[in-house]
C-alpha cells in the first residue's frame, strides 16, 4: 500500500492516544493519515472501565496540573467530539468516592479538603461520613468524595473520536503494521507512507517500535481484565477501593476493574482473576451483588519505562515523536496529550513535565 500522497502527519496506532492526536491535528487543518496494525479502537482502548480520576490535590507540581488541565477540560472535549460524530463517548462527570480506612488517611484527606481549594478551581476534594453504595465496614473513617473524576465508555469514545476525525478528513488504513520509521516516513511488508511528521502511538505493542531504535525495552504491556454487570446506579459516583473500580454508565450498566497482571500468556483471555475482582467489588458495594455479568473483557495497558507518559520528539530523529504509555490513566489524558503532540509538531509551547519525555525515560 505504499501512498502516493504525502501527509502533514501520519500516526502509528488507532487507540485512544493515536485518535487524539489525530483530532487535534485536523482540528488545526494538517493531513492526517492513521494506520493501525488491527481495527480502530480494538487495542487497550476497545475496553468498558473508563475511570477518569484525578491525583490527590496535594503536594501539588507540574504532572498533577497537567492532568488537572486535562480532566477539567474533557467535558467540553467529548461534548465536542460526540456532536461533530453524532454518536456518543458516554462522557459524564460523576465523581468519585474512595472509602478511607484508617485515621491516618483520613487525617490526609482533611489535608487534601483544603488543598484542593487552592490546586483545584471549580472542583472539590470532601470527606463524608458514608454513602448508600459502601458498606461501613469498607469505610470505617468515612469516604473521600471528589467532583473532578469522570467517567466514559472507552470503545464508545474510540468510535466517536474515529468518526469525529473522519469528518475532519483524517484517512484511516486498517490491518497495516509498522515495522520501522525513519524521518519522513514509516514502513512495513505493506510499503512505505511518507510524511512531514510522524507521531507513534502503539500502545504496548508500540513499545517494540523504539526498542529496536534505542537499543533497550521502553516499555511492557501489563493485562488486566474486567466485567460489565447489567444493573443501573444512574449517576451516581464511581468508587474506588483498594484497586477495585466500580464505574457506573450512561446506558444503566456498571463495570467492575481490573486486574493488573505484569506476567500474563493470553491478552484477551478471562480467568478466576476477574472472580476475585468480581468478589471483592460485592464486599464493596452489595447492590450490584445479584447484578448479571453482560460482559466480561481484558486488553493490556502500556505501560512506559519510567511508568509515567511518554510524550514528545524522538531524540536525534527529526520529525518523529511519540505518544504513549497511557498505562491506567490514559483516558483521561489523553485529549491533553493529542494537543500537545500537535503543538510540538507545529514548534508551539507546551507545558509538558519533563518526567514524560522520552530523556527523561532513558535515564
Ligand atoms: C482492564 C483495563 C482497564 C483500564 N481502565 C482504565 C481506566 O479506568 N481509566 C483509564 O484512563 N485508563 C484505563 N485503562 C488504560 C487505557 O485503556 C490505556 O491507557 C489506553 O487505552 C492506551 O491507549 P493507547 O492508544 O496508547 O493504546 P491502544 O489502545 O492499545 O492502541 C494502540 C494501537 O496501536 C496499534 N499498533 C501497535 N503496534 C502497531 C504497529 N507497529 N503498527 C500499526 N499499529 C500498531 C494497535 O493495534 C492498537 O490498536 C485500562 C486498561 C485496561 C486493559
Amino acid at each position: 500500500m505504499t501512498t502516493t500522497k504525502s501527509y502533514d502527519v501520519i500516526i502509528v496506532g488507532a487507540g485512544i492516544f493515536g485518535l487524539s492526536c489525530a483530532y487535534a491535528c485536523a482540528q488545526r487543518k494538517l493531513s492526517v493519515l492513521i494506520l493501525d496494525a488491527g481495527k480502530v479502537g480494538a487495542g487497550a482502548s476497545g475496553g468498558i472501565v473508563g475511570a477518569m480520576a484525578p491525583y490527590t490535590p496535594d503536594q501539588w507540581h507540574v504532572k498533577k496540573q497537567y492532568q488537572f488541565e486535562a480532566l477539567s477540560s474533557a467535558a467540553k472535549h467529548w461534548a465536542e467530539v460526540d456532536k461533530l460524530s453524532n454518536m456518543e463517548s458516554g462522557y459524564g462527570r460523576i465523581g468519585r468516592v474512595c472509602p478511607i480506612t484508617d485515621e491516618r488517611i483520613y487525617r490526609l484527606a482533611l489535608t487534601r479538603h483544603e488543598e484542593a481549594k487552592t490546586n483545584w478551581a471549580g472542583f472539590k476534594w470532601n470527606v463524608i461520613e458514608g454513602h448508600p453504595l459502601v458498606t461501613k465496614l469498607a469505610a470505617p473513617f468515612g469516604l473521600t468524595y471528589d467532583t473532578l473524576s469522570a467517567r466514559i465508555y472507552p470503545s464508545k469514545a474510540c468510535a466517536s473520536l474515529a468518526r469525529a476525525c473522519s469528518v475532519l478528513g483524517v484517512d484511516f488504513r486498517e490491518n497495516t503494521r509498522a515495522s520501522g520509521f525513519e524521518p519522513g516516513a514509516v514502513f512495513g511488508p505493506w510499503g512505505r507512507a511518507s510524511a512531514r511528521k510522524i507521531i507513534l502511538a502503539g500502545g504496548y505493542q508500540g513499545f517494540s517500535l523504539l526498542d529496536h531504535h534505542f537499543g533497550i525495552q521502553m516499555g511492557v504491556g501489563v493485562k488486566g481484565q474486567a466485567a460489565l454487570l447489567d444493573i443501573n446506579l444512574s449517576d451516581a459516583p464511581q468508587i474506588y477501593a483498594n484497586g477495585i473500580y466500580i464505574v457506573p454508565h450512561s446506558d444503566g450498566t456498571i463495570t467492575v476493574g481490573s486486574t493488573s497482571e505484569n506476567k500474563w500468556n493470553e491478552p484477551c483471555d478471562v480467568d478466576y482473576l476477574l472472580d476475585e475482582i468480581i468478589a471483592r467489588a460485592q464486599s464493596i458495594c452489595p447492590i450490584i451483588k445479584n447484578a448479571k455479568i453482560l460482559e466480561t473483557w481484558a486488553g493490556v495497558r502500556p505501560k512506559a519505562r519510567r511508568r509515567d507518559l511518554m510524550i514528545g520528539p524522538v531524540p536525534e530523529v527529526d520529525g518523529v515523536f511519540v505518544a504513549m504509555g497511557g498505562f491506567k490513566v490514559g483516558f483521561g489524558l489523553a485529549h491533553k496529550v493529542g494537543v500537545t503532540l500537535a503543538d510540538l509538531i507545529q514548534n508551539k509551547p507546551t507545558n509538558l513535565p519533563k518526567s514524560f519525555t522520552i530523556e527523561h525515560h532513558l535515564e
